[in-house]
């Protein structure tokens, strides 16, 4: 893992603080491994990677803190085989496909293929704030071209 650099440590307080939180150690540890982790992680692999350097952060700690930044837009849940929460917090536009055979999750760049414009409200009077594709596939590895 990179060492982490204190610039990127602000942002990502300030960030926290735009949606009103407040910059806890494990929020910070968590929103920074997941903006270069480039696995879709479970809340375990989180778990994993962040013990060397935080030995007291406990796996229901890694839960309501994935969950608290989901809620607050700060990361974003992709659907794993077997309803697995799977995670991005990559500040990158990106779509996804998930592999319908192993579960595997692929990132697509959006400029690739067209994408449908971001309606401002769909019907009922839901405004829309945010929209991500997310593709069915079958892998290489599983059968696919
Ligand atoms: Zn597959
Ligand atoms: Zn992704």
């Amino acid at each position: 893992m990179n060492q982490p650099n204190l610039n990127q440590g602000n942002d990502i307080a300030l960030k926290l603080r735009t949606v009103g939180l407040r910059a806890t150690g494990a929020r910070v540890a968590i929103l920074e491994s997941l903006a270069t982790d480039r696995r879709h992680p479970t809340a375990e692999m989180v778990h994993e990677t962040l013990r060397q350097r935080f030995p007291s952060l406990s796996m229901s700690t890694v839960y309501a803190t994935i969950d608290s930044l989901l809620e607050h837009g700060l990361i974003r849940q992709v659907s794993g085989r077997s309803g697995r929460l799977r995670v991005d917090g990559t500040p990158l536009d990106h779509d996804h496909a998930v592999c319908r055979s192993c579960g595997d999750v692929f990132d697509i760049d959006p400029r690739v293929i067209d994408r449908p414009a971001q309606p401002l409200e769909l019907a009922n009077g839901l405004r829309v704030v945010n929209m991500s594709i997310e593709y069915e596939v079958v892998c290489r590895d599983c059968g696919g071209k």
